[in-house]
């Protein structure tokens, strides 16, 4: 068994679309960002990398190229599933928690779970996804940024 935590922030700005556990969201603002910004799988992406030492979502995708400016972050989320299976182990379990004064997600999060799923190429009982606000306090009280906290664990294949 190996552990794995990751966490990640992208700021609110008008303009963008918000993309939460590869659903969009109807918010007056969206995470800005190299990619869609989609804070809650590149928490998981970075939980699942560290579980199998290898490295950081920075060091497999790169703001610096070009093919992947505006991509859906469930396509590198696949893409680190097959990381992760290369390297000899698969996903036990992860959990994930989005720290955003708004909007509400709940209502989104049985989707956010299909997403993950799919991409992941696991069942959804593997996953959780939870939301949560900082009670008005600090940036992602003042919602300026949206935040994500990831753990996961994987086994030995
Ligand atoms: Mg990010």
């Amino acid at each position: 068994m190996r552990i794995g935590h990751g966490y990640d922030v992208h700021a609110l700005v008008p303009g963008r679309k918000l993309v939460l556990g590869g659903v969009d969201i109807p918010y007056s603002s969206g995470l800005d960002g190299h990619s869609d910004a989609d804070a809650a799988i590149h928490a998981l992406m970075d939980a699942m990398l560290g579980a199998a030492a290898l490295g950081d979502i920075g060091v497999h995708f790169p703001d610096s190229d070009e093919s992947l400016r505006g991509i859906s972050s469930l396509v590198l989320l696949t893409r680190t599933a097959g990381l992760v299976k290369n390297r000899g182990y698969a996903l036990c379990n992860a959990d994930i928690t989005i720290v955003a004064q708004a909007p509400r997600l709940a209502e989104y999060i049985p989707a956010m779970l299909d997403n993950l799923a799919s991409a992941l190429g696991c069942s959804a009982s593997r996953l959780n996804v939870k939301a949560t606000t900082e009670e008005k306090l600090g940036f992602t009280g003042e919602g300026k940024g949206i935040a994500a906290h990831a753990v996961v664990l994987l086994e030995e294949t």
